[in-house]
């Protein structure tokens, strides 16, 4: 039994993108519209000596307010079912949004490690937008771009380390 990841955010922050980042594949599909991923994907994570399953959520072609509430609560539930570690991911470029806020909250009571992590950090100048994500309560997030690949290593040796 490996240990498991499982990545969790409101649509379009870039889960799906991270998750073949850490691939280093396409398995996932990245998408410019929100909610394509149509089910949970996962795959094998190796990083130094250490082999972790990585999974990714969230989607399910739900474009509505409710829907996007259901999407979350799915997300939860694998993350609660299976995960080891949380990877929470919000997009730099939005800022904290009320979505971020929900899942946050949702979070707060799940008893598994949490690792806030800040997509789209594509160039330095974002480093310093880091700080107002520390009201969603899990601390300073890890800046990484999962497009520019900037941030993959020391978030892989993060999350190696709480396994
Ligand atoms: P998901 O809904 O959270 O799975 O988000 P996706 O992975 O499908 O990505 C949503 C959008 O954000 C797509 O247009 C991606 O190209 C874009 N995106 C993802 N990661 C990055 C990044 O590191 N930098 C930039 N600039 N855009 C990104
Ligand atoms: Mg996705």
């Amino acid at each position: 039994q490996i240990p498991v990841a499982v990545i969790v955010g409101r649509p379009n922050v870039g889960k799906s993108a991270l998750f073949n980042c850490f691939s280093r594949r396409r398995i996932s599909i990245v998408e410019p519209t929100s909610g394509v991923t149509r089910d949970r994907v996962s795959t094998e994570i190796r990083h130094k000596d250490c082999v972790f399953e990585l999974v990714d959520t969230g989607g399910m072609g739900i474009t509505d307010s409710d829907g996007l509430t259901e999407d979350i609560e799915m997300q939860i539930e694998v993350a609660l079912a299976a995960a080891d570690v949380v990877l929470f991911v919000v997009d730099v470029r939005e800022g904290v949004t009320p979505l971020d806020r929900i899942v946050a909250e949702r979070l707060r009571h799940v008893k598994k490690e949490v690792i806030l992590i800040a997509n789209k950090v594509d160039t330095p100048k974002f480093e310093h937008s880091m700080g107002e994500f520390n009201e969603l309560g899990f601390g300073e997030p890890h800046p990484v771009s999962a497009i520019e690949g900037y941030g993959r290593s020391d978030l892989l040796d993060k999350i190696i380390s709480l396994f």
